[in-house]
């Protein structure tokens, strides 16, 4: 399985503004970035959008993404995601004033997007992905998705603080190869990180020690402002198997 954090700082560095990862080059999970990609023919390959929950960080440029692979005809973006945050996402943002109704627009043969909503722990098959959302612990109803191949699973918690339901379903999983897991705080900002449903280093070493599996944990979503100083306190910690995201390199697992 092939997974990319796409780049979303100009020009491309390691400091992460943005949520999208592109799965085997079909799936994405999120669309913080994903419409900014230069090569179209990219975006135009996505064909399903896994929509963790509804913070800007996440669905930025879903707007831009939709704009740039119309095709009329009734072959068209799938949006998956909790039913609320999809109605979210369409009264908020596609409501006809911050960018056209793609969904009002989209009820003939012509389609812009597909609405699909997701019951979390309900697997869906996509592009020969079994993927799970889980829910996680956020500040809003956010979910995790556990990408399975048959051969690798990816899990990407999404943005989340401490959780139990999360890593009680990965301990079952039947393989899982690496966790995409976020640390947006340094730890000074311990409160903050649990009053927003995040985590600090301290709070991801108790979230890594509840999962006994070999794997790969890699650091995601620090918060470009304090990425220095959690990259230090997590050095600190010297967690076996831990590794900070690099933006842009294709991982294969
Ligand atoms: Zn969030
Ligand atoms: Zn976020």
């Amino acid at each position: 399985m092939k997974v990319e954090l796409l780049p979303s700082s100009i020009p491309v560095s390691e400091k992460q503004f943005l949520v999208s990862f592109l799965v085997n080059d079909e799936v994405a999970i999120d669309a913080g970035a994903v419409g900014l990609l230069a090569d179209l023919s990219r975006q135009e390959r996505v064909r399903h959008v896994f929509i963790t929950h509804e913070h800007i960080d996440h669905v930025a440029t879903l707007p831009i993404l939709l704009e740039n692979v119309y095709n009329p005809g009734p072959d068209c973006v799938e949006l998956l995601g909790l039913e609320d945050v999809l109605d979210f996402i369409h009264r908020d943002i596609f409501n006809g004033r911050v960018w056209p109704d793609f969904f009002a627009l989209s009820t003939g043969d012509d389609r812009f997007v597909r609405g699909t909503p997701l019951t979390p722990l309900e697997p869906v098959v996509r592009a020969g992905l079994t993927v799970t959302p889980i829910p996680v612990a956020h500040c809003v109803d956010t979910l995790g998705f556990l990408v399975d191949d048959g051969k690798a699973a990816v899990a990407f918690p999404s943005d989340t603080g401490p959780t139990d339901v999360l890593w009680t379903h990965l301990a079952a999983a039947p393989r899982l190869d690496v966790v995409f897991l976020e640390i947006s705080f340094p730890n000074r900002h311990a409160d903050l990180a649990e009053a927003t449903g995040h985590h600090c280093p301290a709070t991801f070493a108790a979230e890594v020690s509840k999962l006994d599996r070999d794997l790969r944990w890699i650091v995601v979503h620090r918060k470009a402002r304090y990425a220095d100083e959690i990259a230090r306190e997590l050095a600190a910690l010297r967690l076996p198997n831990v590794e900070l995201v690099k933006p842009g390199v294709p991982y294969v697992f």
